[in-house]
């Protein structure tokens, strides 16, 4: 069993398989797991560039979160929001809904769903080939990798790129149609840090109402007990992602930081320093499905789809849930 992708609905898929007995091999491109639940340490000080906050009311997910160290864990943050602008999920703040965050980083929780599980990092698979009985995947480095139950825990738009060009069959038709009405924005996300002694705003999160820059300033250093620097996450439109996506971000980074300066005073335009992450497949535009996909091929393999597109929570909540799901779905299959 080969699970491309190790964000939260591989990790999870991976998770569930491992604990009835199985060795799922999990293949992911990047330096760490967890996806777009990402975080980067600025001076051993971490930031979430990523995912802001985790929010569910699903027990399963809320179950799963609780695992983490508690002693780390943030209940309730964001608690103090401003603006009336749409956050991307509203839901987030329905009283229904728990929201958390991790003193230490948001990747806490993908952290925690690796444990002991055979993860290999910086492995790109970049193509992929069905065989008689199996499938055939090809990795950056010239390594093939063989299997006959392949799982694909990515962003639509990657599933797509490795599914497209296989070769016509009623199994592969199925995924691609549906992988066709699945979407999503880029989003580019700009760090930004700034002296101890600034007098930042005391909120946790800003949705902006007036701004077709930026949708989200979250108030990162606010969820650190330990800081060295005030640190804020300002995550850009996807009008303005798409228009700048392929641009350097020297041309992009001063309109950001002005909008900010704009919206919270003009101390935000002099930061200590930026980072700039391109998010090329960020956020979900699109109508999610309900459940994760399971194909069966004449040769007896099987192709399972999961992420956050495969279950209508949408979020990280989605991605969790997809991808236990569809572990269920491959260990029943299995029985029958
Ligand atoms: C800026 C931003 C902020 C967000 N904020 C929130 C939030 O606050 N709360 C919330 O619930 N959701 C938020 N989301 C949405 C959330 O990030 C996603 O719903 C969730 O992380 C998706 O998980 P996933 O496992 O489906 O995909 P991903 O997290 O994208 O995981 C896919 C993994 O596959 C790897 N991969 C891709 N292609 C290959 C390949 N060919 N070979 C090997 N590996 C590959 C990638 O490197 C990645 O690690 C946010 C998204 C963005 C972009």
């Amino acid at each position: 069993m080969v699970i491309v992708g190790a964000g939260c609905a591989g990790l999870a898929c991976a998770r569930v398989l491992f604990e009835a007995g199985e060795q799922p091999v999990v293949l992911e491109k990047s330096r760490g797991v967890g996806g777009r639940a990402a975080t980067r340490r600025v001076d051993g000080q971490p930031i979430d560039h990523g995912v802001i906050f985790y929010h569910g009311s699903h027990p399963d997910f809320l179950e799963a979160l609780a695992g983490v160290d508690a002693a780390t864990r943030l209940d309730g943050w964001p608690a103090t929001w401003v603006g009336e602008g749409k956050p991307c999920l509203p839901r987030a703040f329905s009283p229904l809904e728990q929201r958390i965050a991790f003193t230490q980083g948001i990747t806490a929780f993908p952290k925690f769903l690796a444990r002991g599980l055979d993860v290999r990092l910086r492995t790109h698979v970049r193509s992929l080939v069905v065989r008689e009985h199996d499938f055939e995947l090809h990795i950056h480095d010239g390594e093939t990798i063989a299997t006959d139950a392949l799982v694909l825990a990515l962003p639509a738009a990657q599933m797509r790129s490795l599914i497209e060009p296989l070769p016509a069959s009623r199994a592969l038709d199925s995924a691609r149609a549906v992988l066709q009405t699945l979407t999503t924005d880029p989003c580019l996300t700009l760090i930004a840090t700034y002296p101890p002694k600034t007098p930042v705003p005391d909120w946790d999160v800003m949705y902006p109402d007036d701004s077709d820059i930026l949708i989200l300033a979250s108030h990162d250093s606010r969820k650190r007990p330990e800081k060295k620097f005030h640190a804020f996450v300002l995550q850009c439109s996807a009008r303005f992602s798409r228009l700048h996506l392929e641009d350097e971000p020297s041309s992009w980074v001063e309109t950001v930081l002005n909008e900010t300066g704009r919206l919270v005073g003009a101390w935000a335009q002099r930061p200590l320093l930026t980072h700039a992450h391109r998010w090329r497949f960020g956020r979900a535009n699109a109508f999610p499905l309900s459940s994760p996909m399971l194909v069966g091929f004449a040769g007896g393999q099987t192709l399972g789809l999961a992420g956050e597109l495969f279950n209508p929570a949408l979020g990280v909540e989605a991605a969790y849930l997809s991808g236990k799901a569809l572990a269920h779905r491959i260990l029943s299959s299995r029985e029958n």
